[in-house]
Parts: structure tokens; C-alpha cells; sequence
């Protein structure tokens, strides 16, 4: 989508801190961490939000929890992080791509 931030990460047109890639999927730290460990879990594909994910996806969207999983036990979360989608502006979402949320690296990795 053309004016799609994340879709220009993951074209490559605008630069990010890349931690995993593969043909369905992007995971790359955020811009503005709220916790030592705070990293992106994005499809290639895109789908606006939570809330426009249909059947087709189901495997995807499985696919970004188990990838965001790995690289959190693999960047020093221990067993402890926080796994969040947001839907919608009220609820905090300002880039409409759907992406995880991997928060980590202490305690009750709060706010998001
Ligand atoms: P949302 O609030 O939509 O759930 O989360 C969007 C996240 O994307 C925010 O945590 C924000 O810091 C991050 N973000 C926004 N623009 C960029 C960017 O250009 N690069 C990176 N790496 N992260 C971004
Ligand atoms: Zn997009």
C-alpha cells in the first residue's frame, strides 16, 4: 500500500533495524522502545488492523506470534513478555499495519 510506513520498511524504502525476515514475514525493533526489549512482528502482506484479518490470514497472524515468540526468547526476554495487537485509534494504533508488539527485558513491561 503506497502510503503505508510499513510497507515501506518492508520495501526497503525507508530504513529499519532488522532483526528476522522471511517471505511472509518482517520483525524489526521499534523506533520508540517503551522497554528494553520492544520489537515489531509485521506480515508482508497488508492488512490494515485486528480487526480486518479474514480466514485466509489465519495461518499468517499464527505465523507472527510464533516468530515474535522465537525472537523474544532469542533477545533476552526470558520467559517474560508481552504480546499486544492494537485495534483502532482509541486504542492506540497509529500505524494502520497490522504488527505485534513484543515488550521485554523487565518486569511487567508496561504501558502498550
Ligand atoms: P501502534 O501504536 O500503531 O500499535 O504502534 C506503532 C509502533 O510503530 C509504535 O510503537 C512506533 O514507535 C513504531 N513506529 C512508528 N514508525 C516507525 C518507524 O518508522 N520505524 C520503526 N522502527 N518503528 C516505528
Ligand atoms: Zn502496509
Amino acid at each position: 500500500m503506497s502510503d503505508c510506513i510499513f510497507c515501506k520498511i518492508i520495501a526497503g524504502e525507508i530504513p529499519s533495524k532488522k532483526l528476522y525476515e522471511d517471505d511472509d514475514v518482517l520483525a524489526f525493533w521499534d523506533i520508540s522502545p517503551q522497554a528494553p526489549v520492544h520489537f515489531l512482528v509485521v506480515p508482508k502482506k497488508h492488512i490494515a488492523g485486528p480487526a480486518e484479518v479474514t480466514e485466509t490470514d489465519d495461518k499468517l497472524i499464527g505465523k507472527l506470534i510464533r516468530i515474535g515468540a522465537q525472537l523474544a526468547a532469542e533477545n533476552n526476554t526470558g520467559d517474560a513478555f508481552r504480546v499486544i495487537f492494537n485495534n483502532g485509534a482509541k486504542a492506540g494504533q497509529e500505524v494502520f499495519h497490522i504488527h505485534l508488539h513484543i515488550l521485554g527485558g523487565k518486569d511487567k513491561p508496561w504501558p502498550i
